[in-house]
């Protein structure tokens, strides 16, 4: 079994804001502090050029004005001076990942950024500034992806960037939007005219627990299999966690190790790091590369209430009656 690799570079820890905020430097720290025996890699730094790959010149512009000024983008997203540079090193942290088929322990996150920044009407950008899982997709122009997003919050910025692009599809599993930011991510929301189908939303109802992931997995495992991707990647957020802080959801060890587990039958795969603010980091991310190595654990499960499984199952059923009309599930 071998240990995947993990990028990383100190200039990570230097977006920070002098206020208390919950995307500090500490989020990334408390994860090193548990994969001690793993090889790091250091990330490139990426062009302005490229960031254009993904983003609109005038957004890039503004992150740029703003990092200089030390500003806020919005009420809940910060930059200093070093944002700018980090933002850069982060999206070469995904590049870097997606070469050696590693995870990349970046900050700031990216999943919530959109073309022109905020996405879908979100009210702000989340914490993130480039879209880091999205960028070696644009940078290598990669066919046949599958982004599994299991941030609690919805990649809103992930999804409008591939909404019409049939070559990516966007799975991403969430609390439900009416409880939480962006407030958008329904399961209607399936992708633009060419691309109807690629863009699946999963919801969990606030207090679920790791048996309601356990049902969407043979749903994902059956998309994945319709459609036979080259590579696998992850938005890989940790806040769904039970107490990470931020949501409502109660998922544990055990469905970050089995999201890990979806990608052992291929050999491309690379994975970002987007939220999770407490404990989710602490036992979520190493249990989550436990089952990207495919190593053999035994978790147990948290189980969710009557009235709990009864929403999500009302979801379900929707969802799987959208989703029978582009996939065998
Ligand atoms: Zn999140």
């Amino acid at each position: 079994m071998a240990l995947i690799p993990l990028i990383y570079s100190d200039v990570y820890l230097l977006h920070q804001s002098k206020y208390h905020h919950v995307e500090n430097p500490e989020r990334v720290r408390s994860i090193l502090n548990e994969l001690k025996d793993h090889q790091f890699i250091s990330p490139y730094k990426v062009s302005e050029e490229d960031v254009k790959m993904i983003h609109d010149i005038d957004y890039i512009n503004l992150v740029k004005k703003t990092s200089e000024k030390e500003g806020w983008l919005d009420a809940d997203t910060y930059t200093n001076k070093n944002t700018w540079e980090s933002a850069l090193y982060a999206l070469g942290g995904a590049l870097k990942a997606f070469e050696v088929n590693g995870f990349a322990l970046v900050r700031p996150p990216g999943h919530h950024s959109g073309k022109s920044g905020r996405a879908f009407g979100a009210p702000t950008l989340g914490f993130c500034i480039f879209n880091n899982v999205a960028f070696p997709i644009r940078k290598y122009n990669l066919k046949r992806v599958v982004i599994i997003d299991f941030d609690v919050h919805y990649g809103n910025g992930t999804q409008e960037i591939f909404w019409d692009d049939p070559e990516v599809v966007h799975i991403d599993i969430h609390q439900d939007p009416k409880t939480l930011y962006p407030g958008t991510g329904f399961p209607d929301m399936i992708g633009g005219k060419e691309a109807e189908g690629t863009k699946i939303n999963l919801l969990i109802p606030p207090l679920g627990g790791d048996d309601l992931y356990e049902e969407l997995l043979p749903i994902i495992q059956s998309i994945i299999d319709d459609f036979k991707p080259k590579i696998i990647a992850y938005s890989a957020g940790f806040d769904a966690y039970e107490g990470d802080g931020l949501a409502s959801i109660r998922a544990t060890e055990w469905t970050y190790y089995n999201m890990g587990i979806l990608s052992n039958r291929f050999e491309r795969k690379y994975a970002v790091l987007e939220g999770g603010y407490t404990v989710g980091l602490k036992n979520g991310v190493k249990a989550f590369i436990q089952g990207l190595e495919g190593e053999k654990k035994e978790y147990n499960k948290n189980t969710s209430s009557e009235s709990v499984k009864s929403r999500f199952r009302d979801y379900l059923s929707e969802e799987k009656r959208i989703l029978r009309e582009y996939w065998k599930i």
